[in-house]
């Protein structure tokens, strides 16, 4: 499985990341995770082209994950492409009937499956070999954690949140955790994670998988990258490192 890094950024604009989005390929129809602002362009930049994406998770509704999803789909329509699958928590589908009443005229172009998910249930996501389940975040508004199983590895991807133990959980047996790290060491927060409380939680419940990855970083993390290594490779060793925009990493299945 091929995962690339779209967007690794937040809501405040900062050099070299764009606001949240994955792209996961499994040699089938790939699987994008939230579309924030920017997303749309690196899905051109990674060398894969917008009109291919026909399933779209969404970990939750705040504009940094669903920004470009409207144009997403405008830009597919644009180009011959008119159906698009969207998966998402609770509200996605108002949400969604709410824009299209915004940007009428788009209504009766295109063709928008969407799919409420419930946390905790599994979700076969057709032609993408790849299958979901959630557990729910800890954040400021309705939002779901991500495990993507697949026949050639599987990835979990927080969205944004605290740490948790159903995240944890969830991340058993995974080959990949991809955890939001929105602060710095030391910066005080809810609904969001900073490496130490990452750190302590990884301290009580350690995840069976592989690596770690951090994304969704705050322009406060420049400058503090390698400290935030630091205190999570004493839990995790060598295997944490730091999502950049664009990077692309070969998941394996475990032995
Ligand atoms: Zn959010
Ligand atoms: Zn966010």
């Amino acid at each position: 499985m091929k995962l690339t890094f779209l967007g690794t950024g937040v809501a405040i604009p900062q050099a070299n990341r764009v606001q949240s989005g994955i792209l996961i390929d499994t040699g089938r129809k790939p699987l994008l995770l939230d579309c924030g602002s920017g997303v749309l362009n690196r899905i051109n930049d990674s060398g894969n082209d917008h009109t291919s994406i026909e399933h779209v998770v969404l970990t939750h509704l705040h504009l940094d994950h669903v920004s470009d999803l409207l144009c997403l789909i405008k830009a597919n329509w644009l180009c011959g492409k008119t159906d698009i699958s969207l998966y998402g928590p609770a509200g996605t589908e108002s949400y969604l009937n709410k824009l299209l009443d915004a940007y009428s005229y788009m209504k009766d172009k295109v063709d928008i499956q969407i799919n409420e998910l419930i946390p905790g249930k599994s979700y076969i996501i057709e032609d993408t070999g790849c299958t979901i389940n959630s557990v729910r975040g800890i954040h400021s508004v309705p939002s779901l954690s991500y495990r993507v199983d697949t026949d050639s590895g599987s990835v979990v991807y927080t969205g944004d949140t605290e740490p948790s133990t159903s995240i944890m959980q969830l991340s058993n047996g995974a080959d990949c955790l991809i955890h939001e790290c929105s602060f710095p060491p030391g910066f005080e927060t809810t609904n969001h994670t900073n490496p130490d409380m990452l750190a302590e939680m990884l301290d009580s419940n350690p995840p069976g998988c592989n690596e770690i990855y951090l994304t969704h970083l705050y322009p406060h993390m420049q400058g503090h990258e390698n400290e935030s290594l630091e205190i999570l490779r004493k839990h995790f060793h060598d295997r944490v490192k730091i999502a950049e925009d664009l990077m692309e990493i070969i998941i394996k299945k475990k032995k």
